[in-house]
């Protein structure tokens, strides 16, 4: 099967800081939070409202219980979901997959105040195949669930799959079903593991000096 690419979003094609959100909650809210930005970036109670297991009304209404926010809810989503910024050369690797017809995904941990956002400020986002996202699926990686939700939507399995990610467990969950993986560091690192994941797939393609061959479904994992 021709390859697929996937993305994480949140460090791989975004950038966030919820320090933005945080000092704007926090003044008009009538309790002290200790850590806000951890409480509303790195909580069980985001983790159960990115798993899809609460409403943004429920994660709404209790971060006005933890917090006192005096504001409206639409005004709450507006100051939580404003702390991205797009990581340029990664948006523009993607729109040279694109050029190149390579079909991409987003694989993310999220919610849909964040997403809603996104899609609304962000244009490259509006230009993947597929998204597979966590309160949607209603699992978070590096929960199997997550993973097994982008191959039947891409339709890819093994070594047909180049997913990048910055988290550690999250690549090595996947790299565990054998897809090919790059741990995010940089965006030339990941830039030129990506090339040398593309060069190596087209390589391993059964008939791949003869177009006329059909490519079998499921070629194996190829070379390595
Ligand atoms: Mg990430």
């Amino acid at each position: 099967m021709d390859p697929v690419v996937v993305f994480d979003l949140g460090k791989v094609l975004v950038d966030f800081d919820y320090s933005i959100a945080a000092q704007k909650v926090a003044a008009r809210s009538s309790r002290h939070v200790q850590n806000l930005h951890e409480f509303l970036g790195g909580s069980p109670l985001l983790a159960r409202f990115e798993s899809g297991l609460l409403t943004r009304e429920q994660f709404f209404s209790e971060i006005q219980a933890a917090t006192g926010f005096a504001g409206t809810q639409d005004e709450f989503a507006g100051y939580f979901a404003d702390i991205f910024t797009p990581i340029s050369p990664m948006v523009a690797l993607h729109a040279g997959l694109r050029k190149e017809k390579i079909p991409t995904y987003i694989l993310s941990n999220t919610n849909d105040i964040a997403v809603a956002h996104i899609r609304r400020r962000f244009p490259f986002f509006s230009e993947f195949d597929g998204y597979i996202l966590s309160y949607e699926v209603g699992a978070m990686k590096p929960d199997a669930k997550i993973y097994e939700t982008l191959e039947k939507m891409s339709g890819r399995k093994g070594g047909d799959i180049f997913y990048i990610d910055d988290r550690s467990e999250n690549v090595q969950a996947g790299a565990a079903r054998g897809w090919k993986v790059a741990l995010h560091e940089t965006p030339g690192k990941t830039k030129s593991a990506l090339r040398n994941f593309l060069s190596a797939h087209a390589r391993s393609k059964p008939g791949a000096a003869n177009h006329a061959t059909p490519v079998r479904a499921m070629a194996g994992d190829g070379a390595s």
